[in-house]
């Protein structure tokens, strides 16, 4: 089955590629009686933001009297379409004793419509010469295709069909079942660390959704009733609740007319869309936990912050902090642990920044000789750097460098265009949010980057988890 990209796991299969971060001194070293002392340096100056400029996207945006949002971006360099349908509905909006439901639909929405066969959806698209694709995270599901431009009505019209008439039956539901069981096993279960994800997750969030990850433990999908999972389609499903990202080779009229032909006969939901409101209480203290995996041989620790949602203001030096800590040959996390100490096998970190706030990660895999203890001390002296001086202008520009480098490569697809206007769209509720990215960063100062350092990356807004390897069992030889 074509819709089978695993979800987009905050960050547990990231643990290999993840942006890092900073983290927060374990220690109640707050307010250090004594400001650590600064060797005197040549005043260097602040260096210019890159001077670069993304000519800003000629974005428009419709609604249909249903409801469902258009929104448009014409790109004729290429004879080729890029669609994107996110419905806003992922794993946050799943209730307790519900989880698994929106990856659950992500799959069954491949398993055919009144004139769709099983699996035809992706065949058709592959026919023409496209792609499609697919992915569920903790606000969205997103469903994409790429194809020859001239196909556009079509691919509409095979996205109106499962939109409007899908096929949920229990034999649908149980083969769903046993792929997501797969999945699970495949990307949670086995792999080393898999699990430290899940596990973080939900000793970070008492209240809000986000402690149960997208690709949850399989038992409420066990259990889900054939109504339950049709009730859920029927609330969220909904053309009120989605959107059409089109970007690519095509006429923007032609476009509409099309999306209202195949797309306008399909009802609104009747009531309002619920939304999560819950907010997660301000944490008041750090959070641990140590656990011992199967598969997980050499120790490792993962610090978990709280931070501010995908868009706000705070993002922006929150994103570049991290960069400074875990990205690339020259990130302090890996000059220091990696390189100089040799006491990491790797290091990582990422924010993972959502419609609600989420949490910032930094972490290391430890080499033998070192405890997660160990691991802990050398990740929060780092990060206690952060907090207490202004990092180098070399640093900051490294930075810029490489998000700037991120964004404008993602702009070369029409696929990656779609990807930013589509989640600026639905979890930022504005689609000319994509204009605003860049200059944000570019404004970001090392000022900036030390406030939110001592804002969020702290003790008392932490989740520490270490693992620790299985103890060897009693009579067995010791270890190397
Ligand atoms: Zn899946």
């Amino acid at each position: 089955m074509t819709f089978r990209q695993p979800i987009r796991l905050s960050l547990s299969l990231a643990l290999a590629a993840a942006m890092p971060f900073l983290v927060v001194t374990a220690a109640r070293a707050q307010q250090p009686a004594n400001p650590p002392a600064r060797v005197a340096q040549p005043a260097q100056a602040a260096p210019p933001p890159p001077a670069v400029k993304l000519p800003p996207l000629a974005i428009e945006t419709h609604r249909l009297l249903n409801g469902l949002e258009v929104v448009t971006l014409e790109s004729h360099r290429v004879p080729v379409v890029s669609l994107q349908v996110w419905y806003h509905v992922g794993s946050k909006d799943e209730r307790s004793g519900q989880t698994g439901f929106a990856h659950l639909f992500e799959h069954l929405m491949a398993d055919g419509s009144a004139h769709v066969g099983p699996g035809e959806h992706s065949r058709a698209i592959e026919q023409v010469g496209g792609s499609s694709n697919a992915y569920t995270n903790d606000d969205a599901t997103v469903f994409s295709e790429t194809f020859p431009s001239r196909y556009l009505a079509r691919v509409l019209w095979l996205e109106a069909d499962r939109m409007g008439s899908l096929d949920i039956t229990q034999a649908n539901v149980d083969d769903a079942r046993q792929i997501l069981a797969a999945e699970r096993r495949e990307h949670i279960d086995d792999p080393p660390y898999g699990r430290v994800t899940e596990d973080l997750y939900a000793t970070a969030f008492a209240s809000h959704p986000y402690g149960h990850i997208t690709i949850g433990p399989m038992a409420d999908l066990d259990k889900a009733t054939l109504a339950e999972v049709s009730d859920f389609h029927g609330t969220y499903y909904r053309p009120n609740n989605a959107t059409l990202v089109i970007v690519g080779d095509f006429s923007t009229p032609e476009a509409l007319a099309w999306a209202r032909e195949y797309f306008g006969g399909i009802p609104a939901s009747p009531a309002p869309i619920p939304r999560v409101t819950v907010k997660e209480p301000p944490q008041t203290s750090q959070r641990r936990l140590t656990r011992s995996y199967p598969n997980s041989p050499l120790p490792a620790v993962i610090e978990a912050f709280r931070i501010p949602a995908r868009f706000s203001v705070d993002q922006y030096p929150l994103v570049l902090a991290s960069e400074i800590l875990s990205q690339g040959r020259n990130a302090r996390l890996r000059r220091s642990l990696v390189e100089s100490d040799r006491m990491a096998l790797q290091v990582f970190g990422a924010g993972n920044f959502t419609e609600d706030p989420n949490l910032l990660f930094v972490g290391a895999i430890l080499t033998h000789g070192n405890s997660a203890a160990d691991g802990e001390k050398a990740v929060n002296q780092i990060i206690g750097k952060m907090r207490t001086a202004p990092v180098e202008p070399a640093e900051l520009e490294r930075a810029w460098n490489q998000t700037v480098a991120r964004l404008a490569e993602s702009r070369q697809t029409d696929q990656g265009l779609g990807d930013q206007i589509g989640e600026a769209a639905v979890v930022g509720h504005d689609p000319a949010l994509v204009n605003e990215e860049l200059g944000r960063y570019l404004r970001v100062t090392a000022a900036d980057i030390e406030r939110v350092s001592r804002e969020y990356l702290t003790a008392q807004h932490s989740t520490v988890l270490l693992v620790e390897p299985k103890m060897a069992p009693a009579g067995a030889p010791p270890g190397p």
